[in-house]
């Protein structure tokens, strides 16, 4: 197949069928207790892979939809998803942040699980498309945003494990909430030495759905010990630190703020690549490197590890607070939010409402709605 096939067939506006829906559930829906994930605007678009190629797009209403119940990705975790925000800017135009960086990392997580990547271009094509039709979904108040969910999973049925020949890719779109409505708070980690998230050579470094599975023991586990999120330590030695819940890891550690290096069992995260830049942009020594749960919790002990943080797109960045690790609890920074969380977080959400100047081009501005169809 032609990476390029489906991006010439997909920007002829007039290949692209659209459904709308008979009338918008907006009214129905209270932007002020927005949560995540719990409502979903009034379209989504659909693309399907078969005889080999990406076949024609379409926008639908947002639906239920039906699959054969020997369907192989119900059974084997043929799927991968992304996870991405359009903001609503304090000039009313509309942003995404990054989206270049998400269709490298779903190209990727295809072909770890024998996917067929998208065509180049298909992935922000349809996202401008959607924005297109449901743009009043977008959420107007300054941390809230349209969080973007592409999907992508075999659809053939079959019991024989085995790369499917039928898949589907589908974006959905969440109005989703203020992560922090009353300002950050600090989280609680638990170090949980009994698991993993992802052991080298395996599929940690792909969004791919068994990676999630796997988490939520563990995760029910360190909340039943008062803790928020799994501290996740590498699978082999059990000494290094690789994530947090499905976040990245910063450290502010001996007048250095370090995250653990990309090694292929963690995921590489937009935010975690932001971070870095806006880091040493602003005159921070910012490695990417082994970390040792050791040099954390000594840090933690001796007062060397001034803060930590979660970063993510759905929370943009999560102070740590207190990590849980053997019998002890460690603080960090008074359990409380430090400052470098705190400037990041304005950084950020500031570049993504256009607060702020995008000295590095991360923002995809399409401009004030109502939009013209792309
Ligand atoms: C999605 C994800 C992240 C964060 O990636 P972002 O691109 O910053 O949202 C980190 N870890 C895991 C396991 C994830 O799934």
């Amino acid at each position: 197949m032609s990476k390029n096939t489906g991006i010439a067939n997909a920007n002829h506006g007039n290949e692209l069928r659209i459904q709308r829906v008979s009338s918008s559930r907006i009214l129905q829906v209270d932007f002020d207790r927005l949560g995540f994930g719990d409502v979903f605007s009034d379209h989504m678009f659909s693309l399907r892979y078969f005889d080999g190629a990406w076949q024609t797009p379409e926008i639908i209403p947002y639906a239920p939809i039906s699959v054969e119940p020997a369907c192989l990705a119900l059974h084997y975790g043929q799927t991968v998803f992304e996870g991405l925000k359009a903001f609503r800017g304090v000039d009313g135009q509309i942003r995404l942040f990054r989206p270049d960086r998400n269709e490298v990392r779903l190209e990727s997580s295809c072909l770890r699980l024998c996917i067929p990547p998208l065509p180049r271009g298909m992935l922000e094509l349809a996202i401008r498309k959607l924005i297109w039709l449901d743009h009043a979904w977008i959420p107007h108040r300054r941390g809230q945003s349209l969080y973007l969910r592409p999907l992508i999973f075999a659809e053939e049925s079959h019991l024989g494990v085995r790369p499917a020949s039928r898949y589907r890719f589908l974006l959905m779109t969440a109005p989703v909430g203020n992560y922090h409505p009353g300002g950050m708070e600090a989280i609680g980690l638990k170090v949980k030495e009994r698991f993993a998230r992802a052991a080298p050579g395996g599929v940690g470094g792909a969004k791919t759905a068994g990676n999630y599975a796997a988490s939520l023991l563990p995760a029910r586990e360190s909340h039943d010990e008062g803790f928020d999120q799994v501290l996740w330590l590498d699978a082999t030695t059990q000494a290094q630190v690789e994530e947090v819940g499905h976040m990245n890891i910063f450290f502010h550690l001996a007048g250095r703020v370090v995250t653990p290096a990309l090694n292929g069992t963690i995921l590489p995260g937009v935010t975690r690549e932001s971070v870095l830049a806006l880091l040493r942009e602003h005159g921070y020594t910012a490695e990417e490197r082994p970390i040792a749960i050791r040099e954390v919790i000594d840090g933690a002990c001796d007062g060397t590890l001034a803060e930590a943080f979660g970063t993510g797109t759905a929370t943009v960045i999560a102070p740590v607070g207190r990590i849980g690790y053997r019998e002890h609890t460690y603080e960090i920074h008074g359990n409380r939010p430090g400052p470098l969380a705190e400037w990041l977080y304005g950084q950020l959400l500031g570049i993504q409402h256009g607060e702020l100047a995008d000295p590095h081009g991360w923002t995809v501005n399409l401009g004030l709605p109502p939009f013209v169809q792309p």
